[in-house]
């Protein structure tokens, strides 16, 4: 074996565990060795399962000794964002408030993956309660970028996108609620999947806004992201918003889509996401990758999606009322660490001024303010109304193309610390990920051939496909041939 065997691919290590070439331990074991020399500088574990993770490799290996039926998953060592919750183990969505949290159930996604005999190695960090762009407003620690310690990896999920292109798991999950999924995989060179809204269960994710949050997975390349994504999704009756279409094979990914299957698509370029702001070392990058896809013999013609440049206020407003009312929970009785106090209204007080960090308040404020009498109409209810007209503005655009392709951020990672003082800079690190949430659609981040300068360091960029609901076959499939193309 020339390269180490964590540096293998979902697929590559589950052809070598079926033809034992090594064994899901040496693979946990060496994740681990690998865990210890590395994290200490990325930052990117907040809690590592070492025991447990040990005997889930073992039970995989005693699978493959007796010749089991094994699934894509068995055995492969992953990361798992630390607010989707493990029984018996911490989940904190890495906020003081929930820094003893004990999860007492599995997530569904969990309870799949154990089902199909994954091995989880740990927790990872994460902005605070999954809001930010950057993973400082973790309350533990900062993660750092892999390709360059002095920038962020991206956020919420970027513990999650730094584990995997660190080689320090094989794949991971994290959540997108605006973007977090696909913004930190692109700032790390990995692969970032936010499925169609209702395919993957929300139940035993903590909520940040219910109405578009949606767990995903992270890989090192598109087809393990497919091999993933077909494990985690499904009809699952403890999540109200599940769609019994997650069971049909309408939502599969394709893992070996033929070129005929691939040309057939039409790529869509809409203007409004090439703006005056993209840096231009991103423009190139993302206009490379449409060359690429050219290249494979789609048709690619411009779109319009007019009502693009009201999506980051709508979200602002959508967003934070639903926090608002998903983080009323955490009062100290129900959820969260409880301080002596001779007043309910004391209680409360202290338990959220000491438990949140300052973007969960000032969300938690916006949010209750969007929502209370007199400015409901105002506010909430016309962004939901401009939330049907961003999703009517996809919905013609899927009339005459299949597939989208856009930016995922507007800049390369930026330096730890350069946007903490600047909220709304912040907020518009998402603009090219967010409408997508608001419309339910699924969308892959990829990364783009090669790497740009950016102060002093070498950085991925990464580019978008935006499928129709249901359409992850799509993204995907195309996901994979742009990738053969640049191999
Ligand atoms: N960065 C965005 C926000 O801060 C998206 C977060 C997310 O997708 N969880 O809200």
């Amino acid at each position: 074996m020339s390269s180490p065997l964590h540096f293998l691919t979902l697929k590559r290590f589950h052809e070598g565990l079926l033809n034992k070439e090594f064994s899901a331990l040496e693979m946990a074991q060496e994740h681990f060795t690998y865990i210890e020399s590395r994290d200490p500088e990325i930052g990117a574990y907040l809690a590592l399962h070492r025991d447990e993770a040990m005997r889930q490799a073992e039970a995989a290996d005693l699978a493959v000794a007796q010749d089991k039926e094994m699934s894509a998953l068995a055995g492969a060592p992953l990361a798992i964002k630390d607010n989707i919750l493990i029984e018996g183990t911490r989940t904190t969505s890495a906020a003081q408030i929930l820094k003893d949290y004990i999860a007492n159930y599995d997530a569904s996604v969990i309870t799949k993956l154990k089902k199909a005999g994954a091995v989880f190695l740990g927790k990872t960090n994460m902005d605070e309660f999954a809001m930010g762009s950057s993973t400082e407003n973790s309350s533990f620690q900062k993660t750092k970028n892999p390709h360059s310690t002095a920038h962020v990896p991206g956020g919420s999920s970027g513990g999650s996108a730094a584990a995997v292109a660190a080689h320090m798991a094989v794949a991971s999950l994290g959540s997108d609620t605006g973007g977090s999924i696909r913004q930190p995989a692109a700032f790390c060179g990995v692969v970032g999947l936010k499925p169609t809204y209702g395919s993957v269960s929300r139940s035993g994710l903590m909520a940040m806004a219910s109405s578009l949050d949606q767990i995903g997975p992270f890989a090192k390349t598109v087809e393990d992201a497919a091999i993933l994504y077909n494990e985690i999704k499904g009809y699952d009756p403890l999540d109200a918003t599940s769609d019994p279409r997650a069971d049909a094979d309408v939502s599969k990914a394709l893992l070996n889509p033929t070129l005929g299957q691939i040309k057939k698509l039409r790529v869509g370029i809409p203007e409004e996401y090439f703006i005056d702001g993209l840096d231009p070392r991103v423009r190139t990058k993302v206009e490379e990758a449409i060359g690429v896809l050219k290249s494979l013999g789609v048709e690619v013609k411009p779109v319009s999606l007019p009502h693009t440049k009201y999506a980051l206020s709508c979200y602002y407003i959508v967003m934070p009322a639903e926090v608002s009312s998903n983080l009323e929970r955490f009062d100290g009785i129900r959820y969260g660490t409880r301080h002596p106090a001779d007043t309910l209204l004391e209680l409360y007080k202290k338990d959220r001024e000491s438990g949140f960090g300052p973007e969960t308040k000032r969300r938690i404020l916006l949010g209750t303010f969007v929502l209370s009498s007199g400015y409901y109409d105002a506010y909430y209810a016309k962004a939901q109304k401009v939330r049907r007209l961003i999703a009517q503005d996809f919905d013609e655009a899927f009339k005459q193309v299949d597939v989208l392709v856009t930016p995922v951020t507007p800049t390369p990672a930026f330096r730890i610390g350069e946007k903490m003082s600047d909220p709304l800079s912040m907020y518009l690190s998402d603009i090219f990920t967010i409408p997508v949430n608001l419309a339910g659609l699924p969308a892959v981040s990829i990364p783009a051939k090669g790497f740009v300068d950016a102060d002093g360091a070498s950085l991925p960029v990464g580019f978008q496909l935006i499928g129709r609901r249901w359409g992850e076959a799509d993204i995907l499939g195309l996901g994979q041939y742009y990738e053969k193309a640049v191999q």
